[in-house]
């Protein structure tokens, strides 16, 4: 089997070129062609020397997952479908806005943690992602959009992808490893050059993990919340039952002196009669008095058989006054991509189902 190169961050480039007995410099010469000019042909890659070239192409490849389909939402929100194995799909969201570009990005097919309100939950575990296929996620979404130029303005942005958000398929903290490696790529000046600010992990809590997190790379931290309470979180959030809330505010009080913000961004998804009332309201901000946060609504987004509905608009504004007149900051997450099943917890991504439905659409417009 040949090796994927975006399979390593450019120390495991290294070590793998010393083992050709090749010197440091050609794997970080390689490793911009591949992250910063986006070229998989190594025979593209005109300053390496030819002897190097035809090694490479005998021993190594440079694969992004398969797409299965990229599809464009009308508000400009971009779906990517990868294929990973038969039958499984991950599915990879772009949100422009005006001053940034964002890439929601999957870390697991499925997710064993079973929070009752998600979809991918549902769908259960099937296998953790490997470093290439998070990696080639913001490889096909960076140089395919930059071969684009801007619908409007006509440009060509240099960097269309200026944020990355693990809140895609999976728990992030649950495929440590091949996560800390990836988003070590994604920050390194000689692949993507993120900030670390820019870079945000979310997660359900896995206590342990964001301790070894804060040490290993400290990026962004989005922790979804979603109730203020045990009694309540430990039902739809299970993984509460392990890592109640005095344990997860602790550890959310220790990720802060090492995060890049002084904040950590709680998710809140609000579910009509369940944990969106003013009361509950009230005991969040009871909960997170010691924890320097912002908040991020996110109304739930309906799949089929959920059991759950969207807020009501004035349940959801009721709710953010009580939080922001007791000073917090409060943010409503807009839904993006409805039209093609790009929002917060509609990423199934089983291959056959979305691609049908898809197809579905496409035989609409064109009749
Ligand atoms: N596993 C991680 C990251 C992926 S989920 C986590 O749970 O944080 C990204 C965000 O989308 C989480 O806050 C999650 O709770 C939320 N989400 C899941 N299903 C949703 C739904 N149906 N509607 C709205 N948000 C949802
Ligand atoms: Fe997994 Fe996050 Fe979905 Fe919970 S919300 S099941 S942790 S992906």
């Amino acid at each position: 089997m040949p090796q994927n190169l975006l399979d390593f961050d450019l120390a495991g480039l290294t070590a793998w070129f010393a083992e050709l007995g090749e010197k440091p410099f050609r794997a970080r010469q390689v490793f911009h062609w591949i992250h910063q000019a986006g070229v998989a042909d190594f025979a593209q890659m005109t300053d390496i020397a030819k002897s190097l070239r035809e090694k490479l192409q005998q021993q190594a490849v440079v694969q992004a997952p398969a797409i299965n389909f990229a599809h464009v939402s009308a508000d400009g929100t971009r779906k990517w479908l990868f294929e990973v194995g038969v039958g499984n799909g991950i599915e990879t969201v772009f949100i422009p806005e005006d001053d940034r570009g964002t890439l929601c990005v999957s870390s697991q097919v499925g997710c064993a943690l079973e929070c009752t309100f998600c979809s991918t939950g549902r769908q259960g575990f099937n296998r953790n992602l490997t470093v290439a296929e998070i990696v080639g996620q913001l490889w096909v979404a960076q140089h395919s959009l930059k071969a684009e130029p801007n619908r409007t303005t006509g440009e060509i942005a240099e960097r269309p992808v200026s944020n990355v958000v693990m809140m895609g398929m999976g728990e992030p903290l649950a495929n440590f490893e091949n996560v800390v490696t990836a988003l070590g790529v994604m920050l390194d000046d000689h692949a993507y050059g993120l900030s670390r600010r820019r870079v945000t992990v979310s997660t359900s809590g896995l206590v342990p993990a964001m301790d070894r997190l804060a040490e290993r790379c400290p990026v962004a931290l989005a922790v979804s919340l979603h109730a203020p309470n045990d009694a309540l979180r430990d039902q739809i959030v299970p993984i509460n039952r392990k890592y109640p809330l005095r344990e997860l505010m602790a550890a959310c009080r220790r990720y802060l002196v090492h995060a890049p913000r002084d904040f950590i961004t709680f998710e809140y998804v609000m579910l009509a009669g369940v944990n969106d009332q003013p009361e509950h309201a009230r005991q969040l901000i009871e909960l997170t008095r010691d924890v320097p946060c912002k908040f991020n609504l996110i109304p739930f987004n309906p799949f089929p058989d959920s059991g759950y509905e969207k807020p009501r608009a004035e349940a959801l504004r009721v709710f953010r006054e009580i939080l922001q007149d007791a000073g917090y900051v409060v943010t409503t997450r807009k839904t993006r991509g409805d039209d093609i099943d790009a929002a917060c917890g509609q990423l199934a991504g089983r291959v056959a189902d979305k691609s049908g439905r898809v197809m579905k659409r496409i035989h609409k417009e064109a009749a």
